[in-house]
């Protein structure tokens, strides 16, 4: 069957909303390091790892086999049992969180584990007020939309969360005007203030935080921002917490947990995507004191489940001893440089910013800061057209997203920087 017909089957029986890339969607069914191959026997570089979850590169002989030596042992058993590889992956994510005396929940997805930690913080705090940064992303469920703050995703009005949105440091567009980094921030905090002093019962639990915002189009803020919010957060026992679904794993290249790179330390991780390498998992790491203030009995069908659990511990074991938080550091400064240079030849590229292997590249309307949203289409299109595969995002829908799986070597980056110069430069408005 082609694609073509497949594509047809899934808009009759899959929700309008869950979008397929490219005019003509593709299905992949074979992957091996960072190249991925469609149905029809086309080969692609992934630069996207379908959607940051593919952290060590498609079909690794060590992860791999680790799976299928599970499968065939026990597939499941619940969380009412012991489970070997989910209590050594909790404490090492314990160990690795850099919080003191952490425990660790795991759900199946970054949606429930975010879920996960506004249920801590809002029951911790007896309040459901919540702060979010603008242009966030942190799910598709009840609590999770509603602190999305991308319209368009952020689908609910009748959520119980009771959410109210702060500046991300996002300074591209920032409503602050022209201001340095020490006056920018103190800005955001002044903000922060402001709004939860005004636009808050005064009784809020958390502020929900994306280190480097990933749908949002990886804003990265200034060093100091997260620190200078923490500040005014501890005034109000405020409790942050990093969403580190997309920035965890080393993947920012400056520390393993984005948020602790910053500066400031945060009160509960959450976490999903590249930790089972493809196999669905999340969760989040808390001190004993947040994570224990439930109280409730409860379970979790197949959260933290023998196989999901086995490949987080295999896939973490491959990261640590690959030193990939330095490959990523590494390969994501050549990228970095290498977009930046075809950007000053380029009046279509507005920014490129990032961190690590989290690059965008907002696009506009030559000559203003107007989003070049068709541009950004045909970038994609004509990048797939060339064998390389990238993702989209930002609040308006025009930044493009680089984001290869953390194995990623020099000469691949290079390939991909051919071909982005290539269509940046041949793409018309
Ligand atoms: N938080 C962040 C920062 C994300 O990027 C995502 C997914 N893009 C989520 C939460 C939700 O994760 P999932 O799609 O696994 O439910």
């Amino acid at each position: 069957m082609s694609h073509a017909e497949l594509a047809q089957r899934h808009r009759r029986v899959m929700p309008a909303w869950l979008d397929l890339y490219y005019d003509e969607p593709i299905e992949l069914v074979r992957g091996a390091g960072r190249r991925v191959t469609d149905g029809e026997g086309r080969e692609y570089l992934d630069f996207f790892g379908g959607l940051l979850a593919t952290m060590v590169g498609h079909d690794v002989a060590e992860v791999t086999e680790a799976i299928q030596a599970q499968a065939g042992r026990l597939l499941h058993s619940s969380t009412l049992y012991l489970i070997r590889s989910q209590v050594e992956l909790a404490e090492r994510i314990a160990r690795l969180s850099g919080i003191e005396n952490a425990k660790v929940f795991f759900a199946n997805s970054g949606t429930e584990a975010v879920e996960t930690a506004l249920l801590l913080a809002t029951q911790r705090r007896r309040s459901h007020q919540v702060l979010a940064l603008r242009g966030s992303y942190h799910g598709r469920s009840f609590g999770t939309v509603a602190a999305t703050g991308i319209r368009g995703w952020s689908a609910t009005a009748l959520s119980p969360l009771a959410v109210t949105y702060v500046h991300s440091g996002y300074r591209y567009r920032s409503p602050f005007g022209n201001l340095d980094d020490a006056g920018f921030i103190a800005a955001c905090a002044e903000e922060l203030r402001t709004i939860i002093e005004t636009s808050t019962a005064g009784d809020v639990a958390c502020l929900l935080a994306e280190p480097v915002q990933g749908a949002g189009g990886f804003a990265v803020p200034p060093d100091g921002f997260f620190p200078a919010m923490k500040e005014v957060l501890d005034d109000y026992g405020i409790l942050l917490v990093s969403d580190e679904v997309q920035s965890g794993w080393g993947r920012t290249g400056r520390s393993f947990f984005a948020m602790n790179g910053t500066g400031a330390t945060p009160d509960a991780i959450t976490f999903a995507k590249g930790l089972g390498n493809g196999v669905a998992i999340g969760g989040v790491v808390a001190p004993a004191e947040l994570m224990d203030c439930l109280g409730a009995h409860s379970i979790s069908t197949a959260g933290g489940n023998p196989l999901a659990t086995t490949a987080g511990v295999a896939t973490l074991d491959y990261l640590l001893s690959h030193d990939l938080q330095a490959n990523a550091d590494l390969v994501g400064k050549r990228l970095f440089a290498g977009l930046r240079d075809i950007a000053d030849g380029c009046p279509l590229v507005g920014e490129v910013r990032g961190m690590g292997l989290m690059i965008g590249v907002e696009l506009v309307v030559p000559g203003t800061r107007d989003p070049a949203v068709t541009a950004t289409s045909r970038v994609l299109e004509a990048a797939r057209e060339h064998g390389l595969l990238i993702g989209r995002g930002g609040l308006l829908g025009n930044v493009l997203r680089v984001t290869p799986p953390m194995t990623v070597t020099a000469a691949e980056a290079d390939e991909a920087l051919a071909v982005l110069r290539a269509v940046l430069t041949e793409v018309s408005i």
